[in-house]
């Protein structure tokens, strides 16, 4: 059993021609409404890969707290520790998307701002089977870095994915059993310029150096990099014909938890994992492009 500490958003998604102006209505194409959020996304790649999850976090005691609740249920997934603020929203996204490709999206954050301490304490005495704990950084980040030190009290291995962007402290990063960022927040954690691949490599040494027990760097089509103690290995991608990037590195991230919980050796988890974000790039969406297990299996074995 693993655990996903995190978030959910609700994107509302409009095409159109252009953007209106200040004052301005326009008509638009189309719209469509996205369940989505890194913790949500995360906790359903793991869990349609057969891993038992249970999903932390707050949503709103309104309609999507509830759309949330049963979606994940439906899922297979824990959803007792799924919490319901009386104050705040649901996570939500608006986006625009112009013909020509431009967007302009407002995320609102609602309820998973306000998980808090006494929520956490809750949790964490109903823990017993985790044998993983998973964060991103979509939610109040005092309350993420008292979450990750308790279970590394507990010695419950931690993987961190270092997303949104944003700088760790040194002691938060000796706390991290498995972090995986992206080249772009790979930058920002290290404040390397990233150039080439020897560039990656150094930048995710220096990581090392602070005491993170493993790194992996997610590479888009180039796959993903591997740097431990005993371990420097470029893992390489599948090629597929990408329709949607949305949600690959969550599909990732879910991936590799799975892998990593059935005692697959670090190396063939991350190629698994490389397999599970590919395919989610070739359908629209982030939970809907999440792929089963067995999809997993005939596009590896094909
Ligand atoms: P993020 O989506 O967080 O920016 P990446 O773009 O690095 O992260 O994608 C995460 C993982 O998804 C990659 O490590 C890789 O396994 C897979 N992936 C992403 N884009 C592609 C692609 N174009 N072709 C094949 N695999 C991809």
């Amino acid at each position: 059993t693993i655990l996903v500490l995190g978030s959910f958003m609700m994107d509302h998604v409009v095409t159109t021609k252009r953007a209106p102006k200040n004052g301005e209505t326009i008509v638009g194409k189309q719209f469509e409404i996205f369940p989505g959020g890194k913790g949500a996304n995360q906790a359903v790649a793991a869990s349609r890969l057969g891993l038992n999850v249970i999903m932390a976090g707050k949503v709103g005691s309104d309609y999507y707290g509830d759309v949330f609740i049963n979606l994940l249920e439906k899922e297979g997934i824990d959803v007792r520790h799924i919490v319901k603020d009386k104050d705040k929203s649901t996570g939500v996204g608006f986006v625009t998307v112009e013909e020509n490709g431009d967007n302009r999206i407002i995320v609102v954050l609602g309820a998973n701002l306000s998980y808090d301490s006494q929520d956490l304490s809750e949790l964490v005495v109903d823990i017993a089977p985790v044998t993983l704990a998973m964060f991103q950084l979509e939610m109040d980040f005092d309350l993420t870095e008292e979450a990750i030190n308790v279970f590394y009290q507990k010695q419950i291995p931690v993987l961190l994915n270092p997303a949104p962007a944003r700088t760790l402290s040194n002691d938060l990063l000796s706390k991290v059993t498995y972090l995986t960022p992206n080249e772009s927040e790979l930058e920002l954690l290290t404040g390397y310029q990233l150039k080439n691949m020897q560039d990656v490599i150094e930048a995710a040494k220096s990581l090392l150096d602070k005491g993170t027990e493993n790194v992996i760097v997610t590479l888009g089509d180039k796959g993903a990099l591997i740097v431990n103690k005993e371990l420097v290995e470029l893992v390489d991608g599948y090629t597929v014909e990408a329709v949607d990037t949305v949600a690959a590195g969550d599909a990732f991230n879910g991936a590799f938890a799975y892998a990593i919980s059935s005692g697959y050796e670090i190396i063939q988890a991350v190629k698994f994992a490389n397999a599970v974000g590919a395919l989610t790039i070739t359908k629209k969406g982030a939970i809907p492009s999440i792929p089963t297990y067995e999809e997993v299996q005939s596009f590896i074995d094909q």
